[in-house]
């Protein structure tokens, strides 16, 4: 059998037999990969891909490193399973690793994806609040354009409209404010930051029937919307002074995808809660954690049959993945990934800059770390979307070139025109340089 053969036959049974994510089924648009190692992935042909996203922005270390796999082999030899019910070595020492990172002192709930972390997340924050004595404390603040995950509260959080259409009703209590888009500037002189709409947004909806905030510190999939430098810390704020808490979703920008630890420490705020999964493991296993100030995590330590948190899930935790994260920790710190990715990242954005700040349909160019946006416009001066369409080609230019870059999802109808760079951390110089020269090729074909 040719590889051709191999590759048609593969997809006939995947045609038949696997349901896959987020769009119509075309054989043409599937890659059947093989195998992946650094920055690159090979499919069933033999053809090479350079990974620009990261999979989905999650493979932070790269692929194919054989002391994740050594790891998880150790650890399955070991200790296979154990409910986090009771406990084990890895689950007590990535705890503490966590801590360690997060640089203050929380507790840490493990489960299996970022929904799910997110999921425990407003569990928590609803129960934290009935045991203070607060019952009205029920609802959530969450940005337009941003994504929360699948599952019925954490869809409900995500500001996307289109992922819900079909779904709905999801998870009542789940309010939207504009997001905080320096490029666009949705919001007025005095409130250029937008934190102050969720001021209003908690007084008019009475604040004392506020739990939480949640938002990712730069939106990733809705479009790399990086915040004003402020705009945390004014949130931050405004949570304390209407008695709500603030959950910051660390699913992408995580683990140094920003250049830093965690996205949130680009902007100098101490979050409540905060969640994490993707980059946790490099996603060489499934692993989330939803980490929570001690302080909160205190009131469910009461003596009430009901205080403590009954919240469980058969998976998380795993010792493997447990395994796993540590390694890819480690690994992270000894390779200096998160500076890395902050040199790295500045330097693409300047040399985009340089090279495609006068074309025509390069609006901005924005990100932090290895975390990049281009957004496309048919006009500078009018900022209206690229259409799809030629959105489209350009990844299209990319991908026949092998580079796989990505963009936004599903966000508010017609903003689908965000160019997204999410290569691993440690991506080659001369890969960034390879990913670099072709985006640029790309948009001159346009
Ligand atoms: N939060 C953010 C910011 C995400 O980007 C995602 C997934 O892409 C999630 C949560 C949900 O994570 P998962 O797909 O692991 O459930």
């Amino acid at each position: 059998m040719t590889k051709a053969d191999v590759k048609s036959d593969l997809l006939a049974k995947d045609e038949k037999y696997v349901w896959h994510s987020m769009k119509p089924y075309k054989p043409e648009d599937t890659m059947v990969a093989k195998s992946a190692k650094g920055s690159w992935i090979t499919d069933v042909e033999g053809n090479r891909f350079l990974d620009a996203m990261s999979g989905l922005w999650c493979v932070n270390i790269g692929y194919g490193r054989e002391e994740l796999a050594l790891a998880a082999f150790d650890q399955m030899k070991e200790l296979s399973y154990m409910p986090m019910t009771q406990s084990h070595e890895p689950a007590i020492q990535l705890g503490e690793k966590i801590n360690q990172l997060l640089g203050d002192d929380y507790v840490i709930f493990f489960s299996n994806s970022g929904s799910e972390a997110n999921e425990a997340a407003f569990k928590m924050v609803r129960q934290y609040h009935q045991q203070k004595g607060d019952y009205y404390r029920t609802k959530f603040i969450s940005r337009y354009r941003s994504y929360h995950g699948n599952s019925t509260s954490s869809l409900a959080a995500t500001g996307q409209a289109q992922r819900k259409y079909k779904y709905e009703p999801l998870g009542p209590g789940f309010l939207h404010v504009a997001p905080p888009d320096e490029y666009r500037n949705d919001h007025s002189e005095k409130d250029q930051w937008g934190a102050q709409d969720i001021d209003r947004v908690m007084t008019w909806e009475h604040s004392e029937s506020i739990a939480g905030v949640i938002m990712e510190p730069i939106i990733t999939g809705g479009g790399v919307i990086v915040p004003p430098e402020q705009y945390m810390k004014e949130v931050k704020a405004v949570c304390e002074r209407h008695g709500a808490l603030m959950i910051v979703d660390e699913v992408i920008c995580g683990f140094g995808r920003t250049g830093k630890p965690f996205g949130f420490m680009n902007y100098g705020v101490k979050p409540d809660i905060i969640t994490m999964a993707k980059g946790i493991t490099s996603a060489y296993l499934p692993l989330s954690a939803t980490a929570v100030k001690r302080e909160v995590y205190e009131a469910f330590c009461g003596s009430e049959p009901y205080d403590f948190f009954r919240h469980i899930n058969t998976f998380g935790g795993h010792p493997a993945a447990c395994a796993v994260a540590l390694k890819n920790i480690e690994i992270m710190e000894k390779e200096n990934l998160f500076d890395r990715s902050r040199a790295l990242g500045e330097a693409a954005r300047n040399e985009l800059s340089h090279r495609l700040g006068n074309h025509k349909y390069v609006g901005d160019i924005r990100g932090k770390g290895l975390l990049i946006g281009i957004e496309l416009v048919e006009d500078k001066d009018t900022k209206e979307p690229l259409k799809v369409s030629k959105v489209n080609q350009v990844i299209g230019y990319c991908k026949d070139q092998g580079i796989l870059i990505g963009k936004n999802g599903m966000t508010v109808a017609g903003y689908n025109n965000v160019l997204t760079l999410s290569p691993p951390l440690t991506i080659e110089e001369e890969d960034m340089q390879l990913l670099l020269n072709t985006l640029v090729d790309a948009l001159h074909q346009l």
